[in-house]
């Protein structure tokens, strides 16, 4: 993180200047006509540091087009790394907006929070590092076009930016493969090195016509360790959706659609898949939550409902901080016991089928009318097919690439010294299918296979991932190659005989390849290895 410093002047003018009044956001002094650019942003952030404000305004990298991807640090007495943040012994959280830039009530909300910091809300500093990146897609932001056309479902404001990042890319897909410079920042600046303890992704809902100004959700992908996320969905959101009613009259309820307004079946959430932002930190064993803003509120009220949303799940990470830090300790340590083998390895989905909660009232707008009706909640994720945790994974000698992309998810790769046989598992190939439509410049690939028990030799040089690490659940949904990880991504196509993406339309039979390349192994070998360094960019 670089911290952006303060010219001398430009404090004095804007001391000066507060004394008027408080700075106010662009909405605010447009009449909610216009939303900011990144320079506004900026602007609007070193303003605030200027008057004082418990804030350090800094960047966690650059997007594509070259512009700053801000990241705020709020702490009161003042945190700028890491290291003092763990030191303050106070929770850290980390709040995003603006990943899919058309939807952009967030950015504005969390910066009136920031700017509520320096006054009634300043008590959340006494319990949180609170960090934000106001605007996460600058360059999707600063691609302003008309809302017809970039967000034709959403309520204003008449220019918005638009859902893609400078690469063309749905930063809300990217979090496995991580193609994107933010994304790639992001795991870098801020997941592995503040590892906060809670998360937030604010967006704006697609369309679906219903009654609540705010849908949320936690992480959904079921293969992440249980006790965060069961904390988030059973205890911290339903705490939150109630004072929400109670303090606001603001009607919030979990996340999800129905496929036919007039005859609806079911309220049912999006996917599991970790290539999803709060999806992701679920993995990672850290609270997660998505908030979606309903699209056809009006901007003004969409910013009202984000920043009340935002401060109340601020407000209860900062009164169960404590809980939340023993929850997530946990989560560390079950989770490296497991992969040791010290516990019972978990079966850990590689698909995955939605599960109902039980049938309660959704209310729908149908024809400009709330109706309440009974309706199965279909809010979480169970697995429909599984595969038992292993020990660890063995990478050939040639893949540093992907031993980098993991060591920038924060994981723990390790080289072997001298060679190694044993016994491992290898997985027969069935079927090898790839996607005849791109998805984000790929080719998804689906492997099937059978695991089979055989002898196998690592040359030196091999790379090795022990699922005996806290992100070990993570090691598992990027590495196992049936389920929606990096063989997915196409990251093994040039191993299984193919160039990246070559693989289209193909049914194995042409390959040549008849195991998959990547072995697992029930135990770390014994075998002298050493400590991959990770590569910083
Ligand atoms: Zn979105």
């Amino acid at each position: 993180m670089r911290i952006r410093p303060s010219l001398a002047l430009p404090v004095l003018l804007l001391l000066a200047a507060s004394r008027v009044g408080a700075q106010q956001t662009v909405p605010e002094r447009t009449n909610y006509q216009r939303t900011s650019s990144t320079a506004e942003v900026g602007a609007f952030l070193d303003s605030l540091q200027a008057r004082g404000a418990p804030i350090t305004v800094g960047t966690m990298g650059r997007t594509a087009e070259g512009r700053p991807i801000y990241l705020v640090i709020a702490s009161e007495p003042r945190v700028t790394s890491p290291r003092e943040a763990h030191r303050s012994g106070k929770l850290v959280v980390y709040v995003q907006a603006n990943i899919h830039a058309g939807e952009v009530e967030g950015k504005e909300a969390v910066q009136q929070l920031l700017r509520e910091l320096m006054g009634v809300h300043h008590d959340l500093l006494s319990k949180l590092v609170i960090l934000v990146a106001p605007d996460y897609n600058a360059d999707g932001n600063d691609a302003f076009g008309p809302v017809a056309v970039n967000r034709p479902e959403q309520d204003g404001p008449p220019m918005v930016g638009v859902r893609p990042d400078g690469l063309k890319l749905d930063l809300n897909r990217d979090y496995l493969k991580a193609e994107g410079p933010e994304t790639r920042a992001s795991l870098a600046h801020v997941y592995d090195t503040w590892d906060p303890a809670v998360m937030m992704d604010l967006h704006t809902t697609d369309g679906t016509l219903h009654g609540y100004l705010l849908t949320y959700s936690p992480g959904l992908n079921p293969n992440g360790p249980p006790g965060p996320t069961a904390f988030t969905q059973d205890t911290l959101l339903p705490a939150v959706r109630a004072a929400m009613q109670s303090k606001y009259h603001e009607p919030v309820f979990p996340y999800g659609n129905v496929r036919n307004v007039q005859h609806p079946q079911a309220w049912t959430t999006y996917s599991p898949l970790a290539w999803y932002g709060t999806n992701y930190v679920g993995l990672r064993g850290r609270i997660a939550v998505l908030s979606e803003a309903y699209s056809h509120a009006d901007f003004r009220t969409r910013i009202k409902v984000t920043h009340d949303f935002v401060l109340e799940v601020l407000e209860y990470a900062a009164a169960h901080a404590d809980h939340i830090r023993e929850l997530e300790r946990k989560a560390d340590r079950v989770t490296t016991l497991e992969g040791r083998g010290d516990l019972a390895r978990p079966d850990l989905a590689v698909d995955f089928k939605a599960a109902s909660r039980g049938v309660e009232p959704v209310v729908l707008d149908r024809d400009h009318h709330f109706d309440t009706l009974q309706l199965p909640i279909y809010d979480r994720f169970v697995a429909s097919r599984t595969v038992k945790l292993p020990g660890g994974y063995f990478l050939p000698p040639a893949e540093g690439g992907m031993a980098d992309l993991l060591r920038l998810h924060g994981i723990q790769v390790r080289r072997l010294v001298k060679a190694w046989s044993g016994s491992a598992q290898v997985l027969k190939i069935d079927s090898l299918g790839a996607a005849a439509n791109e998805f984000q410049g790929h080719h998804l690939l689906t492997v099937r296979g059978t695991w089979d028990t055989a002898r196998v030799t690592q040359p030196a040089g091999a790379y090795y991932v022990s699922t005996a690490q806290p992100l070990g659940r993570l090691v598992f949904e990027l590495l196992e190659p049936e389920g929606y990880g990096l063989a997915r991504w196409n990251f093994f196509d040039r191993l299984l005989g193919s160039e990246r993406g070559a693989l289209a339309g193909l049914v194995y039979g042409s390959s040549r390849v008849r195991t998959f390349p990547l072995w697992r192994v029930e135990h770390d070998p014994q075998v002298p290895m050493r400590v991959v360094r990770r590569q910083l960019r």
